[in-house]
């Protein structure tokens, strides 16, 4: 069976070249005789792995010297109680920015923990585009402020990285990992769970820079403080071998394509395409998220008729356009564009939709 342009919203499509290679190991892997799901985390040739995909990382993004890169588990969810577990330290409360669903959750967990500051809400008014650094209600003494830089569901994107003064910034960058360069100087914490543009499910990537490190209280589990994973380097417990080892081979892939800020370009080009096609539509396709707001990753549109819908994801499978459907709590359809969906992808979708429209309009 041929392969299929697959816009779902993570886990996602993955570069075709990586799944080949895995593929190819998959009995053998290196030499060795077995595959690299049947080894040990402690034996020489995994550690390497470990090593490699922090080394990759620290390269493509430019990771200062100050900050850890560390790997673990729980996705993005357990995030947003490490988050505040280890970042409060003797404080109670956290600035959190709400700009659609993602920081909303991380927002009522951190409230098991601390009050919670809303220093700006734009997702209580439809999530359609984030607030200005004017707007940002601030308090100097909060423990750390709050953020997700690209709200994958609303499909609504930071244009920039809020200024926190002294207050350490945290993103939860799951959906916009490595699509552009990251300003990771600006920020105390950088999480994102892999399964966007990263790798598969089950590995999420931390970086944190050191002087975070180290201040929470040992009443909670081990697993949750930061520095465990930091003395350990990121091998106090057994990682997601498998999910390293392919999140390994997709940040190859990636600097084999130029890098983060060649990326960037072709996702900015996608994106572009679509919603070019969305707005010059004439309304028949629509996508409400403020224009300098719109996210390169996931864009998400409706059609004025939305009776039609069930109709445009039948036809846009039947010609190899999987995974289209909107999320429950937004409808419509939602395209994903990561870093692995090639123009070519866009541009077939894109032809799709002007059928479409010359057909049902
Ligand atoms: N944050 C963002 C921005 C996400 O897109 C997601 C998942 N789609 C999560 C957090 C939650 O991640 P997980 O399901 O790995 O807990």
């Amino acid at each position: 069976m041929a392969r299929v342009f697959n816009f779902a919203s993570g886990p996602a499509v993955l570069p075709e070249s990586v799944l080949r290679q895995a593929q190819a190991e998959m009995l053998d892997w290196g030499g060795h005789g077995f595959s690299v799901l049947e080894t040990s985390h402690r034996a020489a040739p995994f550690v390497v792995v470990m090593d490699e995909t922090e080394a990759l990382l620290r390269e493509l993004l430019g990771v200062p010297a100050n900050y850890r890169v560390l790997f673990m588990q729980g996705g993005g969810h357990q995030q947003f109680s490490m988050v505040p577990i280890n970042l409060l330290g003797a404080k109670f409360h956290a600035d959190y920015l709400l700009t659609g669903h993602w920081s909303l959750a991380a927002a009522a967990e951190a409230r098991r923990f601390c009050s919670v500051n809303v220093v700006a809400d734009t997702a209580s008014s439809g999530a359609t585009r984030v607030p200005r650094q004017v707007e940002l209600a601030l308090d100097a003494g909060a423990a750390y402020a709050y953020y997700c830089p690209n709200e994958t569901i609303h499909g609504v994107e930071f244009d920039y990285v809020p200024d926190t003064g002294a207050v350490p910034l945290v993103a939860d960058a799951s959906s916009s990992f490595l699509s552009r360069p990251l300003e990771v100087a600006r920020h105390g914490l950088v999480f994102a769970c892999a399964q966007k543009n990263f790798g598969p499910a089950g590995l999420t990537a931390v970086i944190v820079r050191d002087d975070l490190i180290g201040h929470t209280s040992n009443r909670w589990p081990t697993l949750l403080d930061y520095k465990v994973y930091a003395d350990a380097r990121s091998l106090w417990n057994t990682p997601a071998t498998f999910a390293v080892y392919i999140a390994r081979l997709v940040l190859l892939w990636l600097k084999a394509q130029g890098g983060v800020a060649a990326i960037e370009r072709l996702n900015i080009e996608k994106s572009a395409l679509l919603y070019a096609t969305i707005d010059g539509s004439g309304g028949f396709y629509m996508n409400r998220v403020a224009v300098p707001n719109r996210s390169r990753m996931n864009v998400p549109f409706s059609l004025r008729d939305d009776s039609l819908n069930d109709t445009f994801l039948a036809g846009a499978e039947t010609v190899g356009l999987v995974q289209l459907k909107g999320h429950r709590s937004v409808g419509g359809m939602r395209a994903s564009l990561y870093n692995a969906m090639p123009l070519a992808g866009v541009q077939a979708l894109v032809a799709f939709m002007r059928e479409f429209q010359r057909t049902h309009g």
